[in-house]
């Protein structure tokens, strides 16, 4: 077998097409095309309404099961996908993607633009600064950030009549409530319209928001893996007069902003739900908003280009979108609905939108289906079900598999056995996939030191599990050739009735939504609830959000909340240590063990290999 060259080497032999031209092919027109330069451009939300009346592509999910920590090629796979629709069978098709963090860039993991043969090029713009989203939500969460804080300062030095007189802005020398201010003081019960018929008790009541601060759930953010900014303390000048409040930094990815972008369906849409963001609850144990800070216009503001999906492509010349990127675990991990939507109209009733969503099946596409579709009004019509031979004699009892360490022989010589025992969790991701009333295809993502009767094996268990078919690939060492059987056999999948409906309804009380995640997903026993899960669930259902969906923040790399407990466990009861929420995406996130919004950097990051040439300015290392 061929060598492959490394992911950067692949990437830079390919020039790619002029991206004007790319949007000309996909019969996108001059004005809905904004472009950064040659290689990537934005695309206007106004093709939506263009395409009002035009129906909808296939809509295809692509997931996995249980990885490894090297992650089993679910990006490579959508790309390959892609490219195979795309060349070789002539199909209108746009793979649908996220924006990588530059945390896992420089961190451990590396890059996400795919992998060989099957990649989004330009892969250094692809996974650096693209055209500057998540600088824009960095910049609209520490915003929201800063006006907290700022607000509980004032709020401390300023008497009730100093705050009201700056609150209430003047237009013509005329002093007026904004609507914002307009919705604040429905939710008071004040009745008055006019700022100076207000009465001192009535003013005192507006102005202050009386921020309880050990109830403030928004952090400042930071696209870095810094772990220094876990913990920190802020307010420490004497111009802040002592008033010191521990916090810490999340990577800008865990923002709610970046959740908010990519469940949004428009720029209305948008600028509602990053009104509706709950930052704290004030003293009497209500919500507060961005809303009642007054800062819901200048969010949208800074969110403005940021909405818009980016076009790319693949190394085949086949239109890519890249949009959004929310964490997988405290957030649902799913490129935006507002790229998916303009993509299937894109490719016109004959063709297919490939979309990928994070982690395992039981993660990933568990939120793709109960949170993104749901909010979208999407139905897709088929699952692509990533598996490799390695990840599945891991579940076996093969040995620990770590990123940067060779992996053991078990992985590297045939051993039916351990391959047949680790397919308890194909099985069950099978199962998983088939609950939605969705066909599942098993992409068998093939790897040199995979044996032919370990690939048959695979595909044979796969089919008696209910998938509609099992396809071993080679997108990453052949493009999307090799990728060409698994193209066909999703387009057929694509055909077939679906059946789609979602796992729980949304009026059940909290409680019962996880233990139907729980049981029904991950195959647990039951669930059981620390005092802290306990209060906030009684908080949220007082606070009247019970009826948003349930986003688990729970390990990818197990079916239950234990790292380690392989294959598909049984027997066992989750554990919910806390209870958060966040409103103005939609969606309640029970953490189940803890979870690090802050991830860390190793002995050995992937920036030690990150360089530049400066006579060629080529990058190597990424
Ligand atoms: P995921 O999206 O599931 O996390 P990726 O598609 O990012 O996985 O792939 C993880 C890594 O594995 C990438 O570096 C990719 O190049 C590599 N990879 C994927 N498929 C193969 C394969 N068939 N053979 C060798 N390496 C692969």
């Amino acid at each position: 077998k061929t060598p492959v060259p490394s992911d950067i080497e692949i990437a830079l032999s390919q020039t790619p097409k002029d991206i004007a031209v790319l949007a000309k092919e996909i019969h996108l027109q001059p004005q809905e095309v904004d472009l950064y330069g040659s290689k990537k451009a934005k695309v206007s939300l106004s093709v939506l309404e263009r395409l009002q009346t035009q129906p909808d592509g296939k809509y295809v999910v692509v997931t996995g099961i249980t990885p490894t920590p090297l992650g089993e090629g679910k990006s490579t796979t959508t790309i390959g996908l892609a490219q195979a629709l795309g060349a070789k069978l002539r199909q209108n098709v746009i793979a649908c993607v996220r924006q990588p963090s530059q945390g896992p860039t420089f961190g451990i993991k590396g890059g996400a633009a795919g992998g060989g043969y099957s990649q989004v090029i330009p892969m250094e713009e692809f996974n650096l600064h693209l055209t500057g989203d998540i600088h824009a939500i960095t910049a609209a969460n520490n915003l929201l950030a800063a006006a907290i804080d700022a607000r509980m300062f004032h709020e401390s030095t300023q008497t009730d009549k100093a705050l009201y007189g700056r609150l209430v802005p003047s237009k013509k020398g005329k002093r007026e409530f904004s609507p914002i201010q307009i919705t604040r003081l429905e939710k008071l019960g004040i009745t008055k319209r006019n700022p100076d018929e207000l009465t001192e008790e009535e003013f005192g009541r507006f102005s202050r928001l009386d921020v309880d601060p050990s109830t403030i759930t928004w952090q400042r953010v930071l696209d870095t893996n810094d772990r220094y900014l876990r913990k920190i303390t802020i307010g420490q000048s004497p111009t802040e007069k002592g008033l010191t409040r521990e916090t810490q930094f999340d990577i800008t990815v865990a923002s709610e902003i970046m959740a908010v972008l990519a469940l949004t369906k428009d720029l209305a849409d948008m600028r509602t739900r990053l009104g509706n963001m709950v930052f704290a609850s004030n003293k009497k144990g209500e919500p507060l908003t961005a809303n009642d800070l007054g800062i819901t216009g200048a969010l949208a503001v800074l969110m403005k280009d940021a909405i818009r999906p980016n076009l790319m492509q693949t190394l085949e010349g086949t239109p890519v979108f890249v949009h959004a990127g929310p964490f997988a675990n405290i957030a649902h991990g799913n490129s935006s609905i507002l790229a998916d939507r303009i993509a299937l109209k894109l490719v016109g009733e004959d063709g297919i939108v490939v979309t990928e969503a994070g982690f395992g099946a039981d993660i990933g596409m568990e939120k793709f289906f109960d949170i993104k579709c749901r909010y979208s009004g999407l139905i897709p019509n088929a699952v692509t079900l990533v598996a490799t031979v390695r990840a599945l004699k891991m579940h076996g009892g093969g040995p620990k598999v770590i990123a940067g360490v060779p992996l053991p022989t078990a992985y590297i010589e045939e051993n039916l056995g351990l391959v047949e025992e680790g397919c308890s969790n194909l099985r069950k991701q099978i199962s998983n996939a088939v609950k939605f009333g969705i066909p599942v295809v098993v992409a068998i993502n093939s790897f040199v030191t995979d044996s032919p009767a370990e690939v048959a094996l695979v595909a044979k268990i796969s089919k008696e599990a209910g998938a509609f078919d099992a396809v071993v690939c080679e997108h990453w060492a052949k493009g999307g050739e090799g990728a060409a059987d698994l193209a066909a056999a999703v387009k057929r999948a694509c055909e077939q009735p679906s059946n789609f409906k979602f796992l729980y309804d949304l009026n059940l009380p909290i409680k019962d939504k996880i233990e139907t995640i729980a049981k029904e997903i991950y195959g647990a026993d039951g669930v059981s609830y620390e005092e802290e899960a306990e209060k906030k669930i009684a908080l949220y259902t007082n606070q009247g959000f019970s009826g948003l969906p349930i986003c688990m923040a729970k390990t990818h790399l197990s079916l239950s909340d234990k790292p380690d407990w392989k294959g598909a466990p049984t027997g066992f009861t989750l554990p919910i240590r806390d209870v958060r929420a966040s409103v103005g995406a939609g969606f309640i996130f029970p953490l189940v063990g803890t979870m690090s919004t802050m991830p860390g950097l190793p002995t050995r990051p992937c920036f030690y290999d990150i360089d530049i040439d400066p006579i060629t300015e080529q990058i190597v290392g990424l």
